[in-house]
């Protein structure tokens, strides 16, 4: 289909309608619900109320949009230590499904919908499907982790209420998910972008060419990633590969997504109002510059979040896009304020760390950050897969390529990294969201 057809396509799902509202229309609609949701939280849920009245504020004082600034922010750490039902504004009797995270550290966050969120949300993954011009004809081989974490449910929601075939294979047994996306006609994939670049890889040893599959749209988030590995995933298939976004916060994958110009993610600004602050002061900033996006709910009834920090780097992007909705963009996101970390007094990002690897000819995406301290002093080793080509090639090859990263890393970085090359598919393959940073300073030296 042409960009063209496709953006037309798109344009006649129902759902998609409203991401098309003229702007004036959506900024009142947008008061409404942020008074209103403001107003429940402060009725209903007492950190919200008890954080109000300490700034000497009433659900009233929401006059504007921008009266937002004015509200105390919600951080991750709020949901914690409010587990499991302390956020919650509804009765339970009206709470139809309970999602929580991971957890790698103390208490998981659980969040919760009645059946309006969930149809809100559903709401929100029709529009995102529908604006990468997936159809009721298409087969989707959902491959995020069903159960507490929210990308499985959320995306099989999504695909049928658009009333596409799904396919809920869910996370794992890579030769499995290769067999079936051969056999069943797949069209459409959603997972983890570094778990579909593991797939890709396996297909390869399988024997399966990628390229002779019926594939055409990939469907990645969870996990921030970069446009080196979109030309990865696009040039070894003949899929067109989107970004998603969203959280459980604040609902779980649809806050946001690409349409087809790939350029910037479009926010469902009717149900999720947007904030870009300076993460260091908490001030607002001015449109177009980088900051922490901050999210409120305008729709969510059982678990509203006034101004959650999400941590994620981004900005808001001007001008109108190609495909005429009238939402606003932000650029991906390739960083979170979390996943930074600073050796030696400098600040780094595992993202940076990528666009330097992927700079150098015959890298794979394949690596892992580890970090060290001996002797008080810290240490940072980046460990590389090389194509078995490289591997099986003479040493010389070898110590070229590695002092070539060793370089580049330190272009970027601006401190010496050292580089190990490894052998291929001796780094440990995610299933969901990759890890590339393993820290290992605070351990006994
Ligand atoms: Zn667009």
């Amino acid at each position: 289909m042409t960009e063209a057809r496709q953006a037309i396509h798109s344009r006649f799902h129902p759902a998609s309608a409203q991401d098309y509202l003229p702007a004036p229309y959506l900024r009142a609609l947008q008061l409404e619900r942020l008074q209103g949701v403001v107003r429940r939280a402060y009725d209903r849920v007492e950190l919200f109320r008890a954080r109000m009245t300490d700034r000497g504020m009433q659900p009233e004082d929401i006059r504007s949009l921008e009266d937002i600034s004015r509200l105390p922010f919600t951080v991750k750490t709020d949901l914690r230590d409010t587990y499991p039902f302390g956020l919650f504004a509804s009765p339970m009797h009206e709470i139809v499904r309970l999602h929580a995270s991971s957890g790698t550290t103390g208490k998981p966050i659980v969040v919760a919908y009645t059946k309006d969120d969930v149809d809100v949300w559903t709401n929100a993954m029709v529009r995102t499907l529908a604006s990468y011009g997936v159809t009721s004809g298409d087969i989707v081989q959902n491959a995020y982790g069903y159960g507490l974490f929210t990308g499985g449910l959320g995306f099989h929601y999504g695909a049928e209420g658009l009333g596409a075939t799904v396919i809920p294979i869910s996370g794992g047994n890579t030769d499995r998910q290769i067999m079936i996306m051969r056999d069943f006609g797949v069209t459409a994939i959603c997972s983890t972008p570094s778990y579909f670049v593991h797939m890709i890889e396996r297909a390869g040893e399988l024997g399966v060419d990628m390229n002779q599959l019926p594939l055409r749209v990939g469907m990645f988030g969870a996990e921030p990633w970069s446009e080196s590995i979109r030309r990865h995933i696009e040039s070894n298939t003949r899929i067109k590969a989107y970004d998603c976004y969203g959280l459980s916060e604040i609902t779980g994958p649809g806050v946001g997504c690409e349409c087809f110009s790939q350029k910037g993610l479009h926010i469902f600004e009717d149900h999720f109002y947007p904030e870009i602050i300076d993460p260091q002061t908490g001030k607002t900033l001015p449109e177009g510059e980088e900051g922490e996006l901050v999210l409120t709910t305008l729709s969510k009834a059982a678990m509203p979040i006034l101004r959650y920090r999400t941590r994620d780097i981004t900005a808001f992007m001007p001008g109108e896009c190609a495909c005429g909705r009238t939402l606003r963009r932000m650029r991906r996101i390739t960083r979170r304020s979390d996943d930074m970390f600073i050796i030696r007094g400098v600040n780094v990002f595992p993202s940076q760390v990528e666009a330097a690897l992927l700079a150098v000819e015959g890298t794979l995406p394949h690596y892992v950050i580890i970090l060290t301290r001996q002797h008080g002093l810290d240490d940072m080793e980046v460990q590389i897969e090389v194509t078995p080509e490289v591997f099986s090639d003479k040493i010389g090859a070898l110590e070229d390529l590695q002092g070539r990263l060793m370089h580049a890393l330190e272009h970027v970085l601006g401190i010496r990294a050292q580089v190990r090359l490894v052998e291929p598919r001796s780094i440990q393959r995610s299933e969901g969201k990759a890890k590339r940073l393993i820290d290992r300073r605070n351990l006994a030296e």
